[in-house]
């Protein structure tokens, strides 16, 4: 997960102030409040900044910059981002996909 904290110490500044907060809501209703990868419109929707921050921090308030995204998908594009993609599909790979995603519907497994 160490991943996410050190791409959301990039958006954090972006994401606190209250342009940001104005902004999220006009690019939710512009999405019709689903996510653009899956649909999903139950639960939690994050903003997801298609040119990340980090590499384009010109483009932060930029709506067309702005995307709805579940948390799942979210994550996953940060991930490939990051600089982890996918590619190769091998059990071990697998297994820890499997592993995300047990986390993302159960964030305490060991209950
Ligand atoms: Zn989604």
């Amino acid at each position: 997960m160490g991943v996410r904290r050190e791409h959301r110490r990039y958006s954090r500044p972006v994401l606190k102030t209250k342009r940001w907060q104005v902004l999220r809501q006009i690019v939710l209703e512009r999405d019709g409040w689903a996510c653009v990868a899956c649909g999903q419109t139950r639960g939690r929707l994050e903003i997801d900044h298609v040119q990340p921050v980090r590499t384009r921090p010109d483009l932060a308030f930029d709506l067309a910059n702005c995307a709805t995204r579940c948390p799942s998908c979210h994550t996953k594009k940060t991930r490939i981002e990051c600089g982890h993609p996918a590619p190769i599909i091998t059990p071990e790979r697998q297994a820890w996909g499997q592993a995300v995603a047990d986390l993302a519907t159960n964030p305490n497994p060991a209950t």
